[in-house]
């Protein structure tokens, strides 16, 4: 039997890996100047945090999540990082160490979906968690934090930012009875999920992707409309202050997101340029102020974003081609290879790309294999060479040779090499 990866699993090859660093990097660079550091926390979970965290009744935790039970213990492989960061949040009791959290991470996450462009069972996100901080400054900084990232780190463009608000538990519940009351005459024209769903959690039917519940959905009442005073004023204020950055957005009243967690303010970014068919959702987020209370902590209110890596790096402008080495140590007999080790090496210590030849073959197979990698310059180490302490460096690209006292060849070397590096490619020596 032949073995391969599994569905909806994909392998990053070295190749693709440097656009993937890009991005990371980006991302990183990005969120540290809003005051962001990174959170890692295990891929393993006790099942209890998502089913309760995230909802029974929404899809990852009906039908997506990869659970199993092992010594004793049910456990589920991660398929979101907000409930897992909140664990460890409570769990390490942050509050009182510090009064606001600026938290990010980035990492592969699994949902058993049916794959598709833009939807694996293994794919990775990139978020940040704020925690401490309930005001409508943190919602619109943070929207306007990922809308530049977006933008100016990985430009992006086509972007556009939907919004709405969902109230607290009071306004979720008179919702949910609207909601009830709206679909239930229509209720077999639902699909069988929203059918099935439609007492218990009827927002989830805003979310479905079933054309059935799309249409019926269409009319459906707003939740704006029930928001009391309090909530509707930090709306309100989110709004200013996104006016106040310039950030354009659209305001969704049937935006509700898969996560039963969220609280107020809730935003998407969705792309406009079609390249991803279904899947035109590259960011989700928003607040979540009784996650914290919920799993047993303080009364801290919280807000994040998660954001699809595949979905972006499909957008994302640009080829990054993988690093190429500086040098390449040709030694021809194998009374030199260990001086080209030594060579290498020494290269190596002085922060240059080098790859030493352990194949050996002749001369002119080992330059072709230092200009099929891309090197600027071939040490060749040869008998005659070790005899009189030099070294025959070629400028591969220049094509010109010179010997370098084997003594001084790293330094002389690494100087060479960190000259090239700070002209512009194509530039003539
Ligand atoms: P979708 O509506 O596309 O299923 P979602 O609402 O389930 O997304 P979230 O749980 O909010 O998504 O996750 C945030 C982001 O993570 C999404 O906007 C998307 O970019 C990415 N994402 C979610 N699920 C997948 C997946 N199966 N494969 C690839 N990326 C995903
Ligand atoms: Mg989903």
């Amino acid at each position: 039997m032949e073995l391969r990866a599994v569905k909806g699993m994909n392998d990053i090859l070295p190749d693709e890996a440097a656009r993937w660093q890009r991005l990371e990097q980006a991302f990183r660079e990005h969120v540290a100047r809003y005051g962001y550091d990174e959170v890692r926390t295990p891929i393993l979970e006790h099942t209890a945090l998502f089913s309760r965290q995230i909802g029974e009744t929404t899809d990852v935790v009906e039908k997506e999540m990869y659970s199993f039970a092992r010594h004793g213990d049910e456990l589920t492989v991660r398929p979101e990082g907000t409930a897992g960061a909140a664990r460890a949040y409570v769990e390490h009791k942050v509050h009182t160490k510090e009064p606001v959290s600026r938290w990010s991470y980035l990492g592969p996450m699994f949902r058993g979906e049916r794959p598709a462009k833009g939807r694996y069972r293994q794919f990775y996100q990139a978020g940040c968690e704020l925690y401490g901080d309930a005001g409508p400054l943190a919602d619109a900084e943070m929207i306007e934090m990922i809308l530049s990232l977006l933008n100016q780190g990985l430009g992006i463009g086509n972007i556009e930012v939907r919004l709405n608000s969902l109230g607290a538990a009071g306004t979720r519940a008179r919702y949910r009875d609207a909601l009830v009351a709206y679909f239930t005459p229509m209720k077999d024209k639902l699909s069988e999920d929203s059918q099935r769903r439609l007492e218990k959690n009827p927002l989830r039917i805003l979310d479905s992707k079933d054309p059935r519940d799309r249409e019926a959905s269409k009319g459906a009442p707003s939740i704006l409309e029930l928001l009391d005073e309090a909530d509707a004023a930090h709306f309100a204020g989110v709004r200013r202050h996104l006016d106040a950055l310039d950030v354009r957005y659209i305001v969704d009243p049937t935006l509700v997101r898969g996560l039963d967690y969220y609280t107020r303010t809730l935003f998407e970014f969705v792309t406009t340029s079609g390249d991803l068919g279904a899947q035109s959702t590259v960011v989700g987020g928003g607040r979540y102020d009784n996650m914290i209370e919920g799993l047993g902590g303080p009364s801290v209110p919280a807000i994040g974003f998660a954001m699809g890596i595949e979905r972006l790096l499909t957008l994302m402008p640009g080829e990054v081609s993988r690093e190429r080495p500086a040098v390449y140590v040709a030694p021809l007999s194998d009374a030199c290879t260990s001086r080209a080790l030594v060579l290498g090496r020494d290269l190596r210590a002085r922060g240059v790309r080098v790859e030493v030849d352990g194949r050996g073959g002749r001369l002119k197979a080992m330059l072709r294999r230092a200009d099929a990698l891309g090197a600027k310059f071939c040490v060749i180490l040869g008998d005659g060479e070790l005899e009189r302490g030099v070294a025959s460096v070629k400028d591969l690209a220049g094509h010109k040779q010179d010997e370098v006292p084997l003594a001084d060849a790293a330094d002389v070397l690494a100087a060479r090499a960190r000259a090239e590096a700070s002209l512009p490619p194509g530039e003539a020596r």
